[in-house]
């Protein structure tokens, strides 16, 4: 199985990160890839595939970007440091990046060019795209339409838009994340019904971890936090909703994961 959004830089696991990566291992995790969502937190999750990369090898891969809550920091300087960091073995994509309208935590012009600076990193380095979007689809859709021929490949990671939305990443030839949002009877409803749609080919698995913990876990674990280990419960649940076998969706999104971001096997 493959993560391909772990959060591990986040401080909830700062006191564990070892036994947490063993638990994965033990749940048959093979890589993870940590997600990069500022340039301090890119450099921090490029760190941490460094340092473990010994007792972990070939497990652990890191994305560099900056999320749009953060694109407010953007300044002169912040693109050259992204390329930087994306010149390290280790980073296999750019992202994560896009558009956040939900809460704004930058405005949508800071967004905005946050996000398009970035896709031109993603070209001009020849690197997949990690993107995140929430209430933004229309205006990511049209900035995407622009880039897409240039870009080697995109994936909207943990989902959970409309229809619509969904349709118009997959006619750009998209890939899709999954994560313990399919697992929620409340809010994932509308991606439940959906998460049937995506082509086989398209379609990866990711915690989103320590977020985002699967509902479906019959022993949730005491301060809620998710985990990489915890995968496989989000993969249940895509198969489950999709009608196919666990064994299925663990070999399509493995072979998919391995592919997009190019990683060693
Ligand atoms: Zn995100």
């Amino acid at each position: 199985m493959i993560d391909i959004g772990v959060n591990l830089s986040n401080p909830r696991f700062a006191k564990d990160i070892e036994e947490t990566l063993d638990r994965a291992q033990q749940a048959g995790l093979e890589k993870l890839i940590l997600t990069g969502t500022s340039i301090d937190e890119s450099r921090a999750v490029v760190e941490l595939c460094e340092n473990h990369s010994q007792d972990f090898p070939k497990m652990l891969y890191a994305t560099a970007g900056i999320h749009p809550h953060d694109a407010s920091t953007l300044n002169r300087e912040s693109i050259g440091m992204l390329r930087d960091i994306a010149a390290k073995p280790q980073v296999v994509a750019i992202g994560e990046m896009g558009l956040d309208f939900n809460r704004n935590f930058s405005t949508p012009a800071e967004q905005e060019k946050a996000f398009e600076a970035q896709l031109e990193l993603a070209v001009e380095c020849q690197l997949p795209v990690f993107l995140h979007e929430r209430d933004a689809a229309e205006r990511q859709l049209q900035i995407l339409r622009h880039y897409r021929d240039h870009l080697v490949d995109a994936v909207t990671h943990c989902f959970t838009g409309s229809k619509q939305a969904l349709f118009g990443y997959l006619d750009l030839n998209m890939h899709i994340g999954i994560t313990g949002w399919v697992c929620d009877e409340k809010r994932g409803q509308e991606l439940q019904q959906l998460v049937s749609n995506i082509p086989l080919e398209r379609l990866m698995v990711e915690t989103d971890a320590p977020y985002l913990l699967p509902k479906t876990m019959l022993e949730p674990p005491k301060g809620k936090r998710n985990e990489p280990a915890f995968l496989p419960w989000v993969i249940k649940g895509v198969a489950d909703y999709r009608k196919e076998s666990i064994e299925q969706i663990t070999r399509a999104t493995r072979n998919n994961a391995l592919r997009f971001f190019r990683l060693d096997r």
